[in-house]
């Protein structure tokens, strides 16, 4: 018999309600014991009313207790609810009463594990639970709560079904191999394959926006001192700061934020400066700035227009060419000295707007100008499912190489044998996105974000 789990899955700390949660086959025998007076029959869906004492008979709580009967629940096992008031201590000896009738203490994400695992959600659904806990801005909600519905899920699992029929088709010519079907059997294959890398390409071309929707624009800020950084930052932050996002297990010397800008996240970093120095200690500064830079969406290059271009600032033009720059001739307000030719000349792609960051306000038309760059194309709400998540778009990845070298194996005419491995390692790949073919290290890595109680 499998273990019945029990946590709090409320939020710790003081609130209106606190609910333990109890999974397993001994659910109901659990809220017999603990839940003072509970009727013979108890119906599924039914709040029942009473009192939990500790051992002593002490009265701990009074609860309002509720059973999800197996498959209809949460985890599609029995669930018991134990809703009762939002105090840490006493949501704690309530779930100590749970454990000591014979539930083990559940393990974070395990209660959606379960779900996945008995086959109520797939994997993207899971993940989608996560994101819906974490979500901070309106678009990575709706993105997840796409995901949750299950979208993306069906798009892959169809996928999936049209190579398994091809792979049962290859299996037959294979076994039982004969010239005229094998000539025939080839086109249809090669179409069959191109046909399904046609859906795994129109749901790779969503991963770009998916991921900036989904994670938010990285945005650092570069320039050398005292040009209006620190304005810009509070500039952008002023009224769109969204809720402080803490990542686990990071520490950084850049000063990080996240702002919102049309529901989608923007996180921006004030980079310490990256020019050349012989400073141990400031060469890390700079090496986490360099760091930075190479991964943001988005660079704001802060000029300060009343001054002339200056060795420094070209020496960070330089390591700006090829990436995606909004240049900001800063401090507009003054006389004029620099040139937006010069800076032309130097960074020729990039997007130039004239600031004067001075007053908070002075950062509306930057956040007008990332609106534009970022957001004006994106067409998300469309009935169609979106790759948001780095681990699927890796996986979609995967599928399309091996698609793409099993179609250039079946036209150069090479033995099926040998084209099957690759559809086989495309069926795999995608199956890990559902979680069918995922090993554990991949459930692991996916369960362990969640948090206790989930
Ligand atoms: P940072 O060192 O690049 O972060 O620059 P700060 O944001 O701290 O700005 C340096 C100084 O320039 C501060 O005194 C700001 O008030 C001032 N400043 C920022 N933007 C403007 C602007 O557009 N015009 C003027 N006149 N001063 C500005």
């Amino acid at each position: 018999m499998s273990d019945t789990i029990a946590a709090i899955s409320t939020p710790i700390g003081e609130g209106g309600i606190g609910i333990v949660r109890v999974s397993g086959s001994r659910a109901l025998e659990i809220m017999r014991k603990v839940l003072e007076n509970c009727p013979e029959e108890v119906l599924p869906r039914h709040a029942y009313y009473g009192k939990v004492r500790d051992e002593a008979g002490q009265i701990l709580d009074e609860v309002l207790c509720i059973y999800m009967k197996a498959p209809h629940s949460y985890t599609c096992e029995d669930v018991v609810e134990f809703q009762a008031h939002g105090g840490t201590l006493s949501l704690r000896r309530i779930l100590r009463e749970v454990l000591r009738a014979g539930a083990r203490m559940a393990e974070p994400g395990e209660f959606t594990k379960l779900a996945f695992l008995n086959g109520r959600i797939d994997l993207t659904q899971a993940e989608a639970v996560i994101d819906i806990i974490r979500a901070k801005s309106e678009v990575p909600l709706m993105l997840a709560e796409d995901q949750l519905e299950g979208r993306l899920g069906r798009e892959i699992s169809s996928i999936r079904r049209e190579l398994l029929d091809l792979l049962s088709q290859m299996a037959v010519n294979i076994d039982f191999p004969d010239e005229d079907i094998e000539q025939f059997a080839y086109e249809e294959f090669i179409l069959a394959i191109h046909q399904c890398l046609e859906k795994t390409g129109r749901l790779l071309l969503t991963a770009e926006e998916g991921r900036i929707a989904r994670d938010g624009i990285r945005t650092a800020i570069v320039g050398k001192p005292n040009v209006g950084k620190s304005s810009l930052m509070n500039g952008i932050l002023r009224q769109q700061r969204a809720i402080v996002t803490e990542i686990p297990g990071t520490t950084r010397d850049t000063i990080e934020e996240t702002a919102n800008i049309r529901g989608v996240p923007i996180i921006l970093t004030d980079t310490a400066g990256i020019r050349e120095t012989d400073d141990r200690i400031e060469k890390i500064g700079i090496e986490r700035s360099r760091e930075e830079l190479a991964r943001a969406d988005l660079i704001l290059f802060v000029l300060d227009s009343s001054e002339a271009l200056s060795p420094e600032d070209r020496e960070i033009a330089a390591e700006l060419a090829g990436r995606r720059v909004l240049v900001l001739l800063n401090k507009q307000d003054l006389e004029g000295q620099l040139r937006e030719k010069e800076i032309r000349a130097l960074l020729p792609e990039a997007e130039v707007l004239r600031t004067s960051l001075l007053e908070m306000e002075g950062a509306d038309p930057v956040i007008e100008k990332i609106s534009e760059m970022f957001l004006s194309g994106m067409s998300l709400r469309q009935e169609r499912a979106i790759v948001s998540n780095e681990r699927h778009r890796d996986a979609l990845c995967r599928a399309e190489a091996s698609l793409q070298a099993a179609e250039q194996l079946l036209t150069a005419g090479e033995p099926l044998e040998i084209a099957e491995i690759d559809v086989h390692a495309a069926y795999d790949a995608l199956g890990e996105i559902l979680g069918e073919t995922a090993g554990d290290e991949i459930l692991d890595h996916v369960f362990s974000k969640f948090c206790l109680g989930k």
